[in-house]
């Protein structure tokens, strides 16, 4: 039998694909970077709209690939997104494909990406209340985000996820009220504890709100049970919600880490492989797909690539550094 492509030394096949379409973004949380933007991806560094659909494909024909999720930055202000989609849609009826997104500009693109092929979003929304949201994104923009999940729904682009995001002392008081809310709406809402993926560096365990505190506030309000689907690789421990079937997710990436069931592997959208978010270092496709390498050798590169991924991502070793990259830059 042959060995699954993208596999590493312990044993993990990477077959879910986050590709980051921009570094760039419209919004300015406080948690991923600071008011004034950051120094952008010089054009000629991103891939074109070829170059991205061409690594896919190699990802997708080649090496196992069978999830793709479009992520950034923003992935909506990416101009060519919508035919990105089209085109990956018709290398692989079967392949998901998924955007993962702050929701603006969602109202109008919903329906275009569900018709070139989309499955479904993951917009993420760490409050409902206006005043919070300004003050987390920076930006007076919750009505458009409200209006996009609308927008996802009516699509059919579901189901939909909201990924949300607990700050102390901001909006870690309201893990509840965004369940409700997200109950009503019928979308599936996962808390993720906030990582050091900041470009600020302010990140500190010490001040991170954790699974565990997340779990104890919700279950305040509501009645939780572990959810009987089997977890696999996916992040989120699920539970039912008041005797289901709605559930919440919980990703605890900081202190219930999950490297050892880990599937993803990240492409930048300079055309870099991250194994992993934490990685330190990364592996050049772009240089070699403009030097002319043909689709064999590019999938080489990207197998040796995965082969390296370490075991853990080792936030809670005592020799820990940041990746030089912030989150916005890699792809979250
Ligand atoms: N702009 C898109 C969005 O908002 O979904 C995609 C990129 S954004 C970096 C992806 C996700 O990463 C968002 O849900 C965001 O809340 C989350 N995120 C950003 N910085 C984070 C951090 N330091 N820890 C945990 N999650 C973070």
């Amino acid at each position: 039998m042959q060995a699954p492509a993208l596999l590493d030394r312990f044993g993990r096949v990477a077959t879910d694909l986050r590709v980051s379409l921009t570094d760039r973004c419209n919004l300015r949380c406080t948690y991923c970077m600071p008011p004034e933007g950051l120094d952008w991806m010089p054009g000629d560094e991103q891939l074109t709209d070829d170059e991205v659909v061409r690594l896919i494909s190699i990802a997708v024909g080649r090496l196992g690939v069978r999830e793709v999720r479009f992520t950034g930055g923003e992935p909506l202000v990416r101009r060519g997104l919508v035919d990105i989609v089209r085109r990956v849609r018709t290398l692989d009826p079967g392949l998901e494909q998924s955007v993962t997104t702050n929701g603006l500009g969602l109202d109008k693109l919903a329906a275009p990406l569900a018709d070139a092929g989309l499955d479904r979003v993951n917009v993420s929304l760490d409050t409902v209340r206006p005043d919070t949201f300004t003050e987390i994104t920076r930006r007076n923009r919750l009505d458009d985000v409200v209006a996009g999940l609308a927008a996802a729904e009516a699509a059919g682009l579901g189901p939909i996820k909201i990924n949300a995001v607990l700050l102390r002392g901001v909006n870690d008081d309201q893990a509840p009220e965004l369940l409700s809310w997200c109950l009503d709406r019928g979308y599936q809402l996962r808390f993720i504890e906030q990582m050091p993926l900041d470009a600020q560096h302010g990140w500190s365990r010490d001040s991170m709100v954790t699974a565990e505190e997340t779990f104890a506030a919700l279950t305040a309000c509501f009645d939780l049970a572990p959810a009987a689907e089997p977890r696999g690789s996916a992040p989120a421990e699920l539970f039912t919600v008041d005797g289901g079937p709605a559930t919440v997710g919980v990703i605890a990436s900081v202190t219930r880490p999950f490297c050892g069931d880990c599937d993803r592997v990240r492409l930048t959208a300079d055309g870099q492989i991250r194994n992993c978010l934490f990685a330190r270092t990364e592996s050049d496709l772009r240089t070699a797909l403009r030097a002319g390498a043909d689709d064999t050798e590019l999938a080489e590169r990207w197998i040796k690539a995965m082969w390296g991924k370490a075991a853990g991502h080792g936030i809670d070793d005592p020799g820990f550094l940041q990746p030089d990259r912030p989150m916005s830059a890699i792809g979250g």
